[in-house]
C-alpha cells in the first residue's frame, strides 16, 4: 500500500478482514487525487473479487467508488447519493484503495463490463459524466435513443453498457465484428459496421422512424464521425464528449456534456458552443495518465504520484 504522510511512503501491512456485506477484492488499478496525511492514498479502483458477497461472486472485476454515502440522511433516501454530506471519501476519511488487497461494500462496488479496461473502466468517465449527463443535465424522454459512435474505443462501449442499463435504447457504431457483438451482449439494440456503413445516422433515424437520437456519445473526436452524428439528432438532444483529447477548443482529455445548440449542424458548431458557455467543472476531468506497478516499476510510479502533488486527478496503480 502507498501511505501519504508528508510524503508518499511504501508500506507492508496485515491483509484486511471481509465482513458481512462487503467483498475483498485484490486491486488491479487505483486513480490516486486527494488525500490526507496517514492515510493509505487512492480514491476509485479496479480489482478483482476474491471473496464474494451475494451475487458478487469471486473472479469479477469490479469498480469501486471513492466514496460511500451514509445511505440514511434526506439526500441518500431521496435517491441523491451524490449530495450526502456525510458521505466518507477513500484517502481521506478512510483509508484509500492503493493496496494489493482492499475491502469494499457490496454496495459501493459496480461489475465492469467484459472488454473495458481497467484504465476505461477508472477514467470513469463512462460511469459519472453519463449517469450525470442523463440524470442531471436532461429529462429522460420518453423513448430514450442513444446513439454511441465508437465502441471500438473502450469508452465508447462501457457508455454503450451503461446506457442500455438505465433504459436507453442503444444504438452503436464499430468496426470490430467482435466489439459490435460484446455491445450487443451489454444490451445495445442495433449495432452499425462503420467502415461498410459510413452513413450510420441513417440506422439512427430508421430505428426511431425519423426523430432521432437524443444523446449523442462520441469517444473519437473526430470531426466526420460527429458531424455525421449529428444528422441523425432529435430536435433535442445532448452531445457527450468523452475523453477527445488534444482537441484544440474542448482541451486535452476533457469530458463534456451539453445541449446540441438548435443551429448546429456540425462539431464546430457543438463545440463552440460548449466553449462560449464555459465548460462546467463537474464534468471536466484532467487527462489521465496510466502507471503500471508490475515489472518492478513500483518506485517510478510513487514518483510519479508524488510529482502530481496533492489534490490532482493523479493515477498509480498497485
Ligand atoms: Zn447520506
Amino acid at each position: 500500500m502507498v501511505r501519504r504522510d508528508a510524503r508518499l511512503s511504501l508500506e507492508d501491512r496485515p491483509e484486511p478482514t471481509r465482513r458481512s456485506g462487503q467483498v475483498l477484492l485484490e486491486t488491479s488499478a487505483a486513480l490516486v487525487g486527494t488525500s490526507a496525511d496517514g492515510m493509505v492514498v487512492g480514491g476509485m479502483a479496479i480489482g478483482l473479487i476474491r471473496e464474494g458477497a451475494g451475487s458478487l461472486v469471486p473472479g469479477l472485476r469490479a469498480f469501486v467508488h471513492p466514496t460511500t454515502p451514509c445511505r440514511k440522511c434526506h439526500a441518500c433516501r431521496g435517491g441523491a447519493e451524490g449530495l450526502c454530506d456525510k458521505a466518507k471519501v477513500r484517502g481521506v476519511d478512510l483509508d484509500g484503495t492503493a493496496s494489493t488487497v482492499l475491502v469494499a461494500g457490496r454496495q459501493d462496488v459496480v461489475i465492469v463490463p467484459e472488454g473495458v479496461g481497467d484504465a476505461a473502466a477508472l477514467s470513469a468517465a463512462a460511469f459519472h459524466a453519463l449517469p450525470i449527463a442523463v440524470f442531471g443535465g436532461m429529462a429522460v424522454p420518453r423513448s430514450p435513443i442513444a446513439l454511441v459512435t465508437d465502441i471500438d474505443h473502450d469508452l465508447g462501449l462501457a457508455s454503450a453498457h451503461v446506457l442500455a442499463a438505465l433504459g436507453w435504447q442503444v444504438i452503436v457504431v464499430g468496426a470490430e465484428p467482435g466489439r459490435r457483438a460484446a455491445a450487443g451482449a451489454a444490451g445495445a439494440a442495433v449495432a452499425v459496421d462503420r467502415s461498410t456503413f459510413p452513413a450510420f445516422s441513417d440506422a439512427v433515424l430508421d430505428v426511431s422512424e425519423g426523430a432521432g437520437a437524443q444523446l449523442l456519445v462520441d469517444t473519437t473526436g473526430v470531426d466526420g464521425v460527429v458531424d455525421e452524428a449529428l444528422r441523425g439528432r432529435a430536435a433535442r438532444t445532448r452531445l457527450v464528449l468523452l475523453g477527445p483529447g488534444g482537441d484544440p477548443e474542448a482541451g486535452p482529455g476533457v469530458t463534456v456534456e451539453r445541449p446540441v445548440p438548435a443551429g448546429a449542424t456540425d462539431r464546430a458548431g457543438a463545440i463552440r458552443f460548449v466553449s462560449e458557455r464555459g465548460l462546467p467543472d463537474v464534468l471536466v476531468r484532467p487527462e489521465v495518465p496510466v502507471a503500471a506497478l508490475d515489472g518492478g516499476s513500483v518506485d517510478d510510479a510513487v514518483d510519479r504520484v508524488v510529482s502530481f502533488g496533492p489534490g490532482e486527478g493523479s493515477p498509480a496503480e498497485t
